[in-house]
């Protein structure tokens, strides 16, 4: 994947927003780009900022953990972020954040192929939903279920579900965010008679 690596290189030297000037290190995203699963969050926050990698704080290790529950491993899928530099404070992306990074996404996804996308959050299934030029109005009417999409390169199922920082304390979101994940798992693996996902692997 030597082209991702162009583009990791790219976003490192990136000043085509303002997030460039407060940002510590750019994050443009790790993992196995080879086995076409892809995560996609919100955006940096710290501990993120600080090390350069995607989920690597309290969110991360929530994440780890869900991914796990759907059958997969962490180190076999790739995760990024919509916008590749820490908003200040963690605040939300603005608008023109998300349109300024959103080349890098597509070139990732074009580069990686996907046939699984797993969007984490209202920014993140906005932007992708986008891309198909359907306009989400709330997370919670699209989390949970499996879409077909045809993207550039082919066709991929889009998996909408919550953000796992936004689910951290939350007992009733972390609930969601885990039947999601088993559900997924239950998907991949065919055992979900309502799947369409099941001739993929
Ligand atoms: N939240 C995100 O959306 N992305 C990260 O990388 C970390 C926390
Ligand atoms: Fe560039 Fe994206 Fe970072 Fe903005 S957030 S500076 S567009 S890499």
């Amino acid at each position: 994947m030597e082209e991702l690596s162009r583009i990791s290189e790219e976003i490192k030297t990136c000043k085509k927003c303002p997030l460039a000037l407060s940002r510590t290190n750019t994050v443009p995203g790790d993992g196995d780009p080879c086995n076409g699963i892809v995560f996609i969050g919100e955006a940096p926050g710290r501990n993120e900022d600080i090390q350069g990698k995607p989920f690597v704080g309290a969110a991360g290790a929530f994440l780890t953990e869900l991914i796990s529950m759907a059958g997969l491993r962490r180190e076999e899928v790739y995760i990024t972020n919509v916008v590749k530099c820490r908003p200040p404070n963690n605040r939300d992306p603005r608008e023109e954040e998300i349109s300024a990074c959103l080349p890098f996404l597509t070139r990732q996804l074009s580069v990686i192929q996907p046939v699984l996308i797993v969007t984490l959050g209202r920014h993140s299934t906005r932007t992708i939903f986008r891309l198909q030029g359907v306009n989400v109005e709330s997370i919670t009417s699209v989390r949970g279920k499996i879409y077909n999409f045809r993207f550039p390169w082919g066709e991929c199922k889009v998996f909408p579900t919550l953000h796992p920082a936004a689910a951290l304390y939350n007992p009733q979101m972390r609930k969601v965010l885990e039947e999601d994940f088993t559900n997924l798992g239950k998907i991949l693996s065919g055992k979900n008679t309502q799947s369409t996902l099941d001739s993929f692997f």
